[in-house]
């Protein structure tokens, strides 16, 4: 290939956005020639790589802004570990068909048991197939939301949370809310209701997310909303943080 030809290429392909390719272009033409590739495929090689580089770019870009605690995956979930937690279950949640109907996930349980792993798991999959994801506490979320309410930005703080495809609310239970601030979740439920998923954890059962939110009447209309589409996973299996430890714990059978 002459260079005049190269040079064109390269500058052509900077002005369509086509970043990776003025640099693979040799290899990419070297491979199609050992490989005696027909044009289409080698077409087909071309663009592939570029949009690979892309999503993988994006991919990592959107994983960075998530704000998700770690990037555990569920090749890393030892289901062994739960045996009542059906892994079926958790593979069909990462098909990802919820997101696409804007319904949510609820997985809850005890600490320890790998409710947050999963839920990032799931976002992880969700970032991978170009759906926005981002990731809270719901403490983290409330004392925000409080903080922009005070200063007159609560709409722009609450869009942060109604604007990904999938968000992620952990440890919902740890502390308890007052009225206002299970006010401030209300809204921000309702407002995604049937538009956008959600990803709930909780160490309470639904039944006590009424002392949790300091409202039985606001629970009744969070719980209504959140669980008319969602998919509840109970994981009530040993703590896997303690797995190694149950000697210590009362009446825990001390490892071999
Ligand atoms: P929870 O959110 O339910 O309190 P986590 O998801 O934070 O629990 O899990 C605690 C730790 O144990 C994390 O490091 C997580 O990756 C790991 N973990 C939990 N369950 C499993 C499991 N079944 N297989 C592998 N790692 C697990
Ligand atoms: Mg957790």
């Amino acid at each position: 290939m002459s260079t005049l030809t190269t040079t064109r290429i390269r500058e052509h392909a900077l002005k369509l956005g086509m970043t990776h390719l003025p640099d693979s272009i040799s290899e990419l033409v070297a491979r199609a020639e050992a490989d005696q590739m027909g044009y289409l495929d080698f077409l087909d090689l071309l663009l592939g790589e570029e949009l690979g580089i892309r999503e993988g770019r994006r991919f990592r870009n959107a994983l960075r802004l998530s704000g998700l605690p770690h990037h555990k995956t569920l090749q890393e979930f030892d289901f062994t570990f739960q045996p009542d937690l059906e892994p079926r279950k958790v593979r069909d949640l990462a098909t990802l068909e919820f997101v696409e109907r804007h319904a949510n996930v609820a997985l809850l349980g005890p600490p320890g048991v790998g409710k947050t792993h999963l839920a990032s798991a799931l976002a992880v999959a969700a970032c991978q197939a170009g759906y926005s994801v981002y990731f809270t506490s719901l403490d983290d979320m409330v004392r925000k939301l409080k903080i922009a309410e005070a200063t007159g930005r609560f709409n722009r703080q609450l869009a942060t949370y109604l604007r990904p495809a999938v968000l992620v609310v952990d440890e919902v239970g740890y502390l308890p809310l007052d009225r206002a601030e299970a006010n401030m979740v209300f809204q921000l439920v309702s407002r995604r209701y049937e538009r956008g998923s959600m990803i709930i954890t909780s160490n309470k059962s639904f039944a006590e997310w009424g002392q949790v939110l300091d409202d039985d009447v606001l629970a009744t209309a969070i719980l209504d909303r959140l669980l008319h589409h969602c998919d509840v996973l109970a994981i009530n299996g040993p703590s896997y943080r303690l797995k190694d430890r149950v000697a210590i714990i009362p009446g825990g059978d001390p490892m071999p």
